[in-house]
């Protein structure tokens, strides 16, 4: 059951609580309504993809009460500092490299080496943040495809039964989404425009956004290849050839043994949570992957996407 409530500090608790025990929650923040899932949780993160219906795993954004939390899940340059010291909280997401050795989810970054951190100005967000003391992860909080939540009731419309919590805090102030850039050594690159102007981003930073040189993140939404294993990956395999590591889905057959399973009892959920984390488990094993079938239903569409741009050849 989705519990629709008005937002109040008390609230802000209870969806801290929530999120804490991997529940969903949508958080209105400054630019549009965010679909919340505990960041460091794999199997809540992969709950956004499915609830929202995702044909692919892009990569979130995580949310941060403020910079110091920021730092401890990503590494900030001192260009990457400047920026957030002008804009946070605010409408500006910065792409940064992941912190090694953290529990941040790997399904959060799509399996990149990089994440995507923003720190919402909007009084809800920060409550909830406060609370919860660790980041969540939120793309706006409708079903892939429809328009982009400005009020509680938009979420309702596309997630109701999805979620565990709606909180009601009326109308965005921004109303678009945030503008994303990733920072890297003195460079900045646009990644994708949004409510904040690229003029004041450049007047802070001192230098010009540029356009992204590398083709995945081009244009956002359509990466070709956010994240591809070194090894060779064989699909469609129901067993593993000899010199082959195996990634099963569901029971094996007898006298087949998987070096992996995404999920001994065939949860598309469950499988979503483990996918990057072993596709990066293997390709330190061994430089051939064979990969069970997967259904392509539910999330088992973002799962097979993936899998098929990994098996892809590539140059
Ligand atoms: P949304 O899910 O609607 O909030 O959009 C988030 C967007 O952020 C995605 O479409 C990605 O293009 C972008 N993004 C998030 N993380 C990264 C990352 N690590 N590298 C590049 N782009 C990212
Ligand atoms: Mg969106």
């Amino acid at each position: 059951m989705t519990e629709f409530a008005p937002y109040t500090p008390e609230m802000a608790l209870k969806a801290a609580d929530l999120l804490a025990q991997g529940g969903l929650v949508v958080v209105p923040t400054e630019t549009v309504y965010g679909l919340a899932a505990d960041a460091t949780n794999d199997n809540a993160v992969a709950r956004i993809f499915e609830a929202k219906g995702r044909p692919s795993f892009n990569p979130l954004i995580i949310h941060v009460e403020n910079a110091a939390m920021a730092g401890e899940w990503a590494e900030i340059s001192p260009l990457a500092e400047k920026l957030a010291a002008a804009f946070w909280p605010g409408a500006l997401t910065l792409v940064l490299p992941r912190r090694a050795g953290t529990r941040l989810s790997r399904l959060v970054s799509a399996g990149l080496d990089t994440v995507a951190v923003r720190c919402p100005a909007s009084g809800p967000a920060q409550a909830v943040l406060a609370a919860l003391g660790r980041p969540f992860a939120a793309p706006s909080a409708n079903r892939s495809g429809s328009i982009s939540p400005t009020r509680a009731t938009h979420a309702a419309k596309t997630l109701s039964d999805k979620v565990d919590l709606i909180l009601d805090a009326g109308p965005c102030d921004i109303g678009v989404e945030s503008t994303i850039i990733r920072v890297e050594g003195g460079q900045i690159y646009l990644l994708r425009p949004g409510g904040l102007s690229v003029e004041a981003i450049e007047r802070v930073a001192g230098v010009r956004l540029e356009k992204p040189q590398w083709p995945e993140i081009q244009a956002p939404g359509m990466m070709e290849s956010h994240y591809a294993p070194q090894a060779r990956l064989r699909l469609d395999a129901l067993t593993p050839s000899p010199g082959e590591l195996f990634l099963a889905f569901g029971p094996t057959p007898e006298n087949v043994s998987a070096t992996r399973n995404l999920s001994p009892g065939s949860d598309l959920t469950e499988a979503a949570a483990n996918l990057f984390n072993h596709l990066h488990e293997l390709d330190a094993l061994g430089d051939r992957i064979a990969v069970a079938p997967i259904p392509e239903e539910g999330l088992g569409l973002a799962i097979n996407d993936r899998l098929r741009r990994a098996a892809a050849p590539r140059p």
